[in-house]
């Protein structure tokens, strides 16, 4: 971008005070005036297209008609009142309804003068209305800056309720941009620019921000898009093809007694010929200086937590002391259990550190770590705070990393003199191409063979309708000793209506299935994390047959003795997420199913999901499947893969650019290693400040 205008500090963007700054910097990051314009929007409203009242149909979704109030008017209602308008155009007559604000609205509302509305339809009694509608003036609409395709910002809760919504970003980005004096130059090289046919940077901006028509707003997408994949590439091809040898780390000469008594003494089955390539794989890089940094894919239930363990093994047997983190407090204390089971035959010390460990436990802690007599410590986030302290951290495992933020991963590398060696363990299967440009600096080493005896998890497809059958079957499964799942969707974009969904769900199973006969347990998001881990407990340990959950139970929970898992709502879930709810079954010696339920109505799409689902076990193939059907967008809420923090580009859906700036970065790193010419030496510039930018790229240093 490179400009020193977009430096400034945002205070001084003219309606920004310090109190929305804070919030601004608070919730989103945003400080400066660069990051105000890199706040891109996640998707656009076509307001191009007006409907007219008799043709409304009830099924629309958010739309958009001009017309006139004709009248105001106060209901009484069970509770309060509620503010309702006569909406009119040519063509019929609607209701414009409020609940909130209403004097506000009351007074400020013009009768008769021509209003563009904006919502969401809604059909009662025989007549449709608008609740909450945004609405502007016709006037003010065509002024607009000409808007046609209304960009939509992402919110929190903090902001929504500071009124920091899509308004406040237009607003401030129309002044900012009002402000800005020519302020982007053109950093990529001419060639680029020219073989690729790129837009401006300034044009590029304005557009994402402010569309001036769908082809503007999709070479501004591809620009930006393609530019920070560019610079990412750059880097990791960087350090790939030029450096990666240079990173140093703590060399593990020998394989030593822990290794080898747990191997030949402890280990409890053979490993799998997929697990023992793995390990292999580890012991070479780690018998090296050089940095380890490698990614350990496996489906769920194919076995790499033992994989790890004997990789810390290693470690140990040099003399260095390792630490295992997961995303959760459920996840750690599960690693924690099973693997201090086999340091106590080892006579290894290990500890686990989590939110919930007493004042007293941690200071034992630290002490044991810092003097070196705590040998291995596993837990969550609290893992990396600074005041934990290693006396020699030469190996650490993060498991599940999807859900770890870069920044949180960098912190690691803090706690020593050297980066200790680091493996990525994941269930995310990420098809290898994708894998390889993605992590340009990470090894790869993949699991892809399940321990034998695993019986596949039978997985079907069932109508709402055939309810009463599928809880019959589960009636069955719990008199035989068994576990039960029962999951439920969670949406963000409206938690409290997923949260009526779960507890509508929860109230006719426990009806279904009544104490003192049947326990239920429920978890949602939304719960204490105490609660959620109580809740959770007590199905571990049998209490409860029945656990009642949304998807915070996707990731890594073992309890061999549950058996089925139903999905409710199948339709409404992404193909990886279905795949990572299964996992939680079949991991006993019993055979195991995942019941998908669904109504009658389905997409193509959702067919297809379904029917993958049903058809395969094969996280890859899965994986597969979903990346093609991804670009469709029918998901809701579909998910950021999160593996990087990226401003505007998805690794998914827009892998084919993702691949082009590769290509580039390649081609132009083998001509000019170190950015040195001429005509590169903008694009150094904002290399050098960007890998200076610790929270955006620390993840591969
Ligand atoms: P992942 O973390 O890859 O999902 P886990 O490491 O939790 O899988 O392993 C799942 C289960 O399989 C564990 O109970 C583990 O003890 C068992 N297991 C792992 N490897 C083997 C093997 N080679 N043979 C038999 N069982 C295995
Ligand atoms: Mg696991």
């Amino acid at each position: 971008m490179l400009s020193h205008q977009l430096n400034t500090p945002i205070t001084y963007l003219k309606g920004v005070g310090p109190q929305k700054a804070k919030i601004l910097e608070e919730e989103l990051s945003i400080k400066t005036y660069a990051d105000l314009i890199e706040y891109f929007p996640f998707r656009y409203i076509d307001r191009t297209q007006f409907y007219k009242i008799k043709d409304l149909k009830n099924s629309l979704a958010e739309i958009q008609i001009v017309g006139v109030i004709t009248e105001i008017r106060m209901v009484s209602q069970r509770r309060g009142k509620r503010l309702v308008a006569s909406f009119e155009d040519q063509t019929g007559q609607m209701e414009l309804v409020w609940f909130k604000k209403q004097k506000w609205i009351r007074e400020n509302l013009k009768i008769n003068a021509p209003y563009v509305i904006f919502g969401k339809l809604n059909f009662f009694n025989g007549q449709f209305s608008m609740i909450h509608p945004e609405m502007e003036l016709y006037k003010e609409f065509k002024k607009d800056f000409n808007v046609k395709l209304q960009p939509v910002y992402s919110s929190t809760e903090k902001l929504t309720k500071n009124n920091l919504g899509n308004r406040f970003f237009n607003r401030m980005l129309k002044q900012l941009f009002t402000e800005l004096q020519s302020p982007f130059q053109e950093i990529l090289p001419q060639n680029i620019v020219e073989e690729l046919k790129l837009i401006s940077p300034s044009k590029a901006y304005f557009n994402i921000h402010f569309p001036q028509s769908n082809e503007l707003l999709s070479k501004a997408q591809f620009r930006l898009k393609w530019e920070e994949f560019f610079f990412i590439q750059l880097q990791l091809v960087r350090k790939n093809l030029f450096h990666k040898h240079k990173i140093k780390s703590f060399k593990f000469k020998q394989i030593g007694d822990y290794f080898n008594t747990f191997y030949n003494n402890i280990l409890p089955f053979e490993l799998t010929n997929a697990q023992k390539k793995v390990l292999k794989q580890i012991r070479n890089d780690l018998g090296r200086t050089a940095h380890m940094n490698r990614l350990l894919q496996g489906d769920v239930g194919s076995g790499k937590t033992i994989v790890g363990f004997m990789s810390m093994l290693i470690a140990l047997d040099n003399g260095f002391q390792t630490c295992m983190m997961a995303p959760t407090e459920i996840l750690a204390k599960q690693h924690y259990q099973t693997i201090a089971e086999y340091c106590d035959q080892l006579g290894i010390s290990i500890s686990l550190l989590t939110g919930s460990t007493t004042a007293k436990q941690r200071k034992d802690i630290h002490q044991n770590l810092e003097n070196g007599n705590l040998h291995i410590l596993v837990g969550t986030h609290a893992l990396i705070e600074d005041k934990v302290k290693f006396h020699n951290l030469g190996f650490a495992i993060i498991d599940e990393q999807h859900r770890f933020g870069v920044a949180q991963r960098a912190k690691l590398w803090k706690k020593n003199d050297l980066p200790p060696n680091v493996l990525v363990m994941t269930a995310t299967p990420i098809p290898r191409t994708l894998a390889m440009s993605l992590y340009g600096d990470l090894d790869i080493s993949v699991i892809d063979e399940l321990p034998p005896g695993r019986k596949t998890v039978k997985t079907v497809h069932r109508y709402d309708a055939n309810r009463l059958k599928v809880f019959q079957f589960l009636k069955n499964e719990i008199s035989k000793g068994r576990q039960v799942y029962i999951v439920y969707p969670l949406i963000e974009e409206s938690e409290n209506f997923d949260y009526k969904d779960l507890m509508d769900g929860y109230e006719s199973i426990s009806r279904e299935f009544p104490k003192p006969n049947y326990q239920i347990s429920i978890v949602y998001g939304k719960m204490k994390p105490e609660d959620k881990a109580a809740e959770m407990q007590r199905f571990v340990n049998g209490e409860t047959q029945i656990m009642v959950a949304t998807t915070v139970i996707e990731v890594g929970v073992n309890i061999p003795n549950a058996s089925v898992m139903v999905i409710e709502s199948a339709e409404r879930f992404g193909l990886s997420q279905l795949h990572q709810l299964r996992g939680r079954v079949g991991r006993g010696a019993e055979q195991s199913y995942c019941i998908l339920m669904t109504g009658h109505k389905l997409s193509d799409d959702a067919k297809t999901r379904l029917q993958t689902m049903t058809q395969t076990n094969d996280g890859f193939q899965i994986a597969e499947v979903d990346l093609k059907l991804r670009d469709s967008g029918d998901l809701m809420g579909t998910q950021q893969s999160g593996l990087l923090n990226l401003k505007i580009a998805d690794v998914v859906k827009d892998s084919s650019i993702l691949e082009s700036a590769r290509h580039h970065a390649i081609r132009l790193l083998k001509k000019d290693p170190n950015l040195e010419k001429p005509e590169h030496t903008l694009l150094k510039k904002e290399f050098i400040k960007l890998t200076q930018d610790k929270f955006k790229w620390n993840y591969i240093s």
